[in-house]
């Protein structure tokens, strides 16, 4: 009862109403970011790219700068029905995730970002259904590229709607989920497939991991914060 009445509050009226969200900033003292993996951290898209034309060196294939939706599997269906399948027979492949390559200043950012005071970041990832490889590769690859201690930042989720947090940083743009109204900020991370896309105002874009990211997470925290880390 008690924690019911932490979240809900009865009006005069008598309508029970959600309490606001507020940021975990403001309550815990930290700042919490939700960084993905495939297309953030790991070149999905590069690394797709590369074993499908190894594989079916034969079938046309859709260059990175031609590259438009989320979705891989759907735009290589409407090249030609048949390489739907083809497509998603890459990753759900043995050794497709733990292969890929970490993104340009991605493992250098998320480990100077988790030395940052006040600040947890965690991998928020989504494993394809078919698990018999990808879980497994994916703690595999935050082993290989920032060590055993960061397994303990891992979150696997099909949905990223349900975990709290001030910041998720993600490549692609409609996340939805069970919680209509998800903690976090969304900021879109530009890969082949969003870079055209023309976003509305709040939305923000990190452009690449040589973009300003402290940026972001400053705007994140309480004014009370960036006073006291100002230098004298
Ligand atoms: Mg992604």
């Amino acid at each position: 009862m008690l924690a019911l009445s932490r979240i809900l509050r009865v009006s005069r009226s008598g309508w029970l109403r959600r309490r606001p969200i507020r940021s975990f900033v403001s309550e815990a003292g930290r700042l919490r970011v939700l960084v993905d993996m495939d297309g953030v951290l790991a070149d999905f898209e590069g690394g797709f790219l590369r074993n499908y034309r190894a594989r079916y060196p034969h079938d046309p294939f859709i260059a990175l700068e031609d590259r438009r939706g989320f979705w891989v599997s759907e735009q290589y269906r409407q090249l030609r029905p048949e390489l739907c399948e083809k497509a998603i027979s890459i990753w759900e492949a043995k050794n497709f995730f733990i292969d890929l390559d970490p993104l340009p200043g991605a493992v250098e950012a998320v480990k100077q970002m988790a030395d940052l005071d006040n600040t947890d970041v965690f991998i928020c990832t989504s494993p394809i259904k078919k698990y018999r490889y990808c879980p497994y590769e994916k703690y595999a690859w935050v082993e290989k590229h920032f060590g055993h201690e960061f397994l303990e930042h891992i979150v696997l989720t099909r949905d990223k709607t349900v975990v709290s947090a001030d910041l998720l940083i993600d490549d692609r743009q409609d996340i939805t989920g069970a919680e209509p109204n998800p903690s976090w900020e969304h900021v879109l991370f530009t890969a082949c497939h969003n870079k055209h896309l023309q976003l509305q105002p709040p939305w923000r874009r990190l452009s690449s991991w040589s973009d300003d990211w402290k940026s972001i997470l400053d705007s994140k925290r309480p004014q009370w914060c960036h006073a006291a880390f100002q230098p004298l």
